[in-house]
This record gives structure tokens, C-alpha cells and sequence, in this order.
């Protein structure tokens, strides 16, 4: 079977959405991966479908129902027994380029979309959830958030993306942020394409490519500059 994303929503009509165009969008038509989005008001059981209730303790906003989540999460894990299950959160731990390899290795993702307050603690500590934050921002609803996890993974299934070089080089796949790109015209505005880039001279573009990078990556962010330099270890030197 191929990759599923089993995404649990207020909002099912908000999917595919971005991910029915381009790259994702294509693969998604081409069978290449899929996707559920289930409605969460399809699994309350009373009248009026509630699927929120006000704070236990007072406060503003309102909580998600455990019981209805459950309900919603039970029957995507019978679907999709062998994924994980993902509560989107910006509690969570924050997602990086190592889980979202790992996520595209397995069978697929269960992702439960918060929305008000956030869903009563329960349900994340009785059905395991795992809270997955996007970044130190706060949403109005876990569906970005979603469309953002499946995005990155989905560019990882094998036969997605078009040359595997494009995978290969880019930001995080090593420990470095990427290189600065240019196309033609070689001047723009009185701005130059840097020479090394039209020498032809390909050991000479790589380490320019190389140290740019590491610039890059040394002014930018200091937290990936100091594991790059603990991994290069006794390794080859980086241009500091
Ligand atoms: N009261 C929560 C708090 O302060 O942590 C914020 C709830 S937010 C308004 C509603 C929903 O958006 C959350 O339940 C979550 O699913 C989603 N969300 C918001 N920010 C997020 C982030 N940075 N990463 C992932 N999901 C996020």
C-alpha cells in the first residue's frame, strides 16, 4: 500500500488543498501516496455533534471532547495500524528534517488536528499521542501544520521528486543550511552571478559551493554550525 496521511479534522474540506497541486498533487493523482481526511464531528454521538466543551477549572476558550477524539483516532489506527499517531501542537516536539525522513520510512502518519483551546489531555496521554510542534508560533488550527508535516514528507517518496540530486544537496540533509543559487541573465540589476559559477570548473564550484554554505550556516544558525563541527570531528576541516 502506499504512504497514507490519515488526517483527523474539524475542517476535511481544507484537504488536499496545497497538496492537490505540483509535485505532491501529482504523485497523490499517480496513486504515489494517499490521503484521508476525516471529519472529527462524524464521530460525536449526540444530537447537536459537540465536539467541544468549555475548560474543567474556567478560562477562556473551548476543549476538544477525549471521548470523541478517540473515537475519531481508534478508527484511523484500524485503518492505518502500523503508523504513528501525531497530535500537531505547539507543545510539541519541534519537527526537523531527521523525523520527517523517518515518518516517509513507515507505513504513514495519523495527524489530529487540534483547534480552539486544544484537545483534553486525556486522550493524548490514553491513546499515546505524540505532540509534534511545526515551530514556536501558535496557529488557529492544527491544519497548516498538517499540510506542512505531509508536504515534507510526501517530496521523500521515492518517484516524487524528479532527480535525486535535488534531495541529495539541499539544506539539512547534511548538517548544513544550502548554498546560494543563481540562473541567467549573469547580470541582473548590476548584480553579477559570482565568476566561479560560470568557470566551468567543477572542483572549483563544489568547494565554492562548500564554503558558502558553511558561512551560511556558521552566521545563521549557530545551533547546526556547532554539530557540523562536532561530526566533521578529525575529519576534513571546515573553512572557518
Ligand atoms: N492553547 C494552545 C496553546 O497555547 O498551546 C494553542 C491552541 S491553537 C490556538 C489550536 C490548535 O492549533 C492546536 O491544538 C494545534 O493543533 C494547532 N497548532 C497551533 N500552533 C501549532 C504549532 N506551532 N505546531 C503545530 N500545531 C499547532
Amino acid at each position: 500500500a502506499p504512504w497514507t496521511a490519515s488526517v483527523l479534522t474539524l475542517f476535511p474540506e481544507m484537504f488536499p488543498g496545497p497538496l492537490g497541486h505540483s509535485l505532491a498533487g501529482r504523485a497523490l493523482a499517480n496513486g504515489l501516496w494517499r490521503l484521508e481526511a476525516s471529519d472529527i464531528r462524524g464521530f460525536a454521538t449526540d444530537r447537536h455533534h459537540m465536539v467541544d466543551d468549555t475548560p474543567a477549572g474556567g478560562g477562556p476558550g473551548m476543549v476538544m471532547k477525549p471521548d470523541v477524539i478517540a473515537r475519531a483516532i481508534d478508527a484511523a489506527k484500524a485503518g492505518l495500524p502500523a503508523a504513528p499517531a501525531l497530535y500537531l501542537s505547539p507543545r510539541g516536539r519541534p519537527l526537523d528534517q531527521e523525523r520527517v525522513r523517518a515518518l516517509a520510512e513507515g507505513p504513514g502518519v495519523i495527524l489530529l488536528c487540534g483547534r480552539f483551546e486544544g484537545v483534553d489531555q486525556r486522550v493524548i496521554d490514553g491513546r499515546g499521542l505524540e505532540e509534534v510542534s511545526i515551530g514556536d508560533f501558535v496557529l488557529s488550527g492544527g491544519e497548516p501544520a498538517a499540510l506542512c508535516l505531509i508536504d515534507a514528507v510526501v517530496r521523500l517518496i521515492p518517484g516524487v521528486m524528479g532527480a535525486a540530486e535535488t534531495l541529495a544537496e539541499e539544506s539539512f540533509t547534511g548538517d548544513l543550511l544550502e548554498y546560494p543559487h543563481y540562473t541567467r541573465p549573469t547580470e541582473w540589476e548590476g548584480r553579477q552571478v559570482p565568476d566561479v559559477l560560470l568557470s566551468g570548473h567543477h572542483g572549483r564550484i563544489r568547494s565554492w559551493r562548500r564554503e558558502q554554505a558553511e558561512r551560511l550556516t556558521r552566521e545563521r544558525r549557530p545551533d547546526l554550525w556547532s554539530r557540523y563541527l562536532a561530526r566533521q570531528g578529525g575529519g576534513m576541516r571546515p573553512t572557518d
